[in-house]
């Protein structure tokens, strides 16, 4: 035990570590299988192309002549039009994008239903009955709905702290997550600039991995991960993701032929924490045989502890809507967004109509807010312009920042990999180890490709039941996002792909019968899990 423990201090100030030779020849033959399956060329390709409502578009769109607003799914920007182009639509439709069309959201993202929109909740519709509506989880349900009914082959979402997970879980699809940092994001609203990253949505993983690998008829990489963004200010700079690159070494295309045994020589986590009271029994079942089926195809399963978790989701309530209080403080209704001032009133008579100018601009901005911006979105502004005051920032916003980083450092923890941001690998020292460094189950196998959970505690609820539930206590919501912070408080890349659940007694008979299953992978290993998450899926 002692020496077991003794380990664990030295591995983590040992040397860089690398993806192993072997693997990095299945991930090098996944790349070219994405390149070379009897497809045409990246280039000469086409797919239908469905936007979340918070990646601006121009309008009009190229394909049609119709005009395209970019909503956010709120009455603040019912009408915007944007006069530019989000980097990730232009680069889609540089490989073959048509664009389809725009899908609804929560407003601005925020939400995990899709149900606080000025357009109307999203719903799934499952059988003829319109009382098997279910949600379509949030907040890109539209984009998922779009790929699970097949108007979409791929769809654009955002995924702060799980938006585009979540909806792939409820609604059966895939649902990828970038890496922080490796799709653009110019063009993309911001809800909370340090969490905001775009995500994929498909049926399957692999045209999402042509999307992010693929490479083109030249035999140079296509792929998305390699692209820069200098109009993005968090695009990961050439000169850092040669160095991630270089780290992984997996993002070079190899010889052709398939190879069955990619599973074998990995190792995933099950992380301890994750296996929650609230986690539906039927979850926890497919969880379990998913797990037990990777092991019959030759992989290592070995529990995780990632201690920090169960104080994630607090900080991520606390840290996104702080930056979502502070990105929103433009909508004034004045020089930005919608104006609202009442018919037959003109903007002067409203500003002057307490006398002095600036009274009345602040009344427009009163009146403007209160009418555009939707309850979910009036409740994030309260509470991060709460958490930021200056009573109160100690507190909560310092405290969860603190949080953020132990969680990252529990990730960098369990991984083989070594996170290539860190400048040299984080060392621990025993003492700082919680109470469960006596169970050395838990503390000794670590190092682990990937860790393996299930992406949300239970399956999509009833509509019905998540309208009433919002009405009574609209926080209530925020714990469907337990097991999808996590990842995005470290920036991790991670995906949900779907998995398939037994009806059970536990009032799942009524229920999709889908859930998701995430693969949470160390930062920038993305081209590794999206070849693994198709072999899982
Ligand atoms: N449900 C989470 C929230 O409301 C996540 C949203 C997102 O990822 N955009 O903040």
């Amino acid at each position: 035990r002692t020496g077991r423990l003794r380990g664990l201090c030295l591995r983590h100030v040992s040397s860089t570590r690398q993806t192993s030779p072997i693997q990095r020849r299945y991930v090098n033959q996944f790349i070219s299988r994405v390149q070379h399956d009897d497809q045409p060329a990246l280039e000469q390709r086409q797919f239908r192309l469905a936007v979340k409502d918070n990646i601006a578009t121009i309008s009009p769109n190229p394909e049609e002549e119709t005009p395209l607003t970019t909503t956010c799914g709120s009455n603040f920007l019912a009408n915007y039009r944007s006069p530019f182009e989000a980097t990730i639509v232009t680069q889609l439709r540089s490989r073959g994008a048509l664009l389809v069309g725009k899908t609804n959201l929560d407003e601005f993202g925020m939400g995990s239903h899709s149900v606080h929109t000025a357009f109307g909740a999203v719903a799934q519709e499952r059988g003829q009955q319109a009382v098997n509506k279910h949600s379509a989880g949030g907040s890109s349900g539209g984009s998922a709905v779009a790929v699970a009914t097949g108007e979409a082959d791929i769809a654009l979402g955002t995924d702060t702290g799980g938006s585009v997970r979540l909806p792939a879980a409820y609604t059966g699809v895939v649902g990828f997550k970038s890496s922080y940092g490796m799709l653009s994001r110019y063009g993309v609203v911001p809800y909370a600039n340090s969490l905001d990253t775009v995500g994929l949505l498909a049926k399957e993983v692999r045209p999402i991995a042509e999307l992010i690998l693929g490479v083109g008829a030249d035999g140079k990489t296509k792929g998305l991960w390699a692209e820069h963004d200098p109009l993005d200010p968090t695009s990961l700079s050439p000169a850092a993701r040669r160095r991630c690159a270089s780290q992984r070494d997996c993002y070079h295309s190899g010889p052709l032929s398939k190879d069955p045994y990619l599973l074998k020589n990995l190792k995933f986590g099950l992380p301890l924490e994750y296996n929650i009271t609230e986690l539906s029994p039927s979850i926890r079942a497919a969880w379990s045989a998913a797990a037990a089926k990777l092991q019959s195809l030759g992989a290592r399963l070995v529990p995780v502890s990632l201690p920090s978790t169960r104080h994630a989701l607090s900080a991520y309530y606390v840290i996104a809507p702080a930056e979502a209080s502070s990105n929103l403080a433009k909508y004034d209704g004045i020089r930005y967004g919608t104006r609202f001032t009442s018919p037959g009133e003109s903007d002067a008579a409203a500003a002057t109509e307490e006398g002095s100018e600036e009274a009345g601009e602040g009344i427009l901005y009163a009146r403007a807010r209160a009418a555009g911006f939707g309850d979910e979105v009036k409740r994030r502004i309260l509470l991060g312009a709460y958490t930021l005051s200056s009573a109160a920032m100690d507190n909560y916003f310092l405290k969860a920042q603190k949080v953020r980083r132990l969680v990252r450092r529990d990730f960098n923890r369990v991984f083989a990999l070594s996170n290539p941001l860190l400048d040299k690998p984080e060392s621990f020292e025993l003492s700082e180890l919680p109470e469960t460094v006596g169970l050395e189950d838990k503390w000794g196998p670590t190092e682990v490709d990937f860790l393996l959970c299930p992406t949300a505690p239970t399956t999509a609820p009833k509509l019905e039941e998540v309208l009433s539930e919002e009405e009574k206590d609209p926080v209530s919501a925020y714990m469907n996002d337990v097991f999808t912070v996590p990842a995005s408080l470290a920036g991790l890349p991670a995906i949900s792909v779907p998995m398939r659940v037994k009806a059970r007694e536990d009032k799942d008979e009524e229920g999709t019968g889908m859930a998701g299953l995430q693969l949470i992978g160390q930062y920038w290993d993305d081209a590794r899990m999206l070849a693994v998450a198709e072999a899982v899926a």
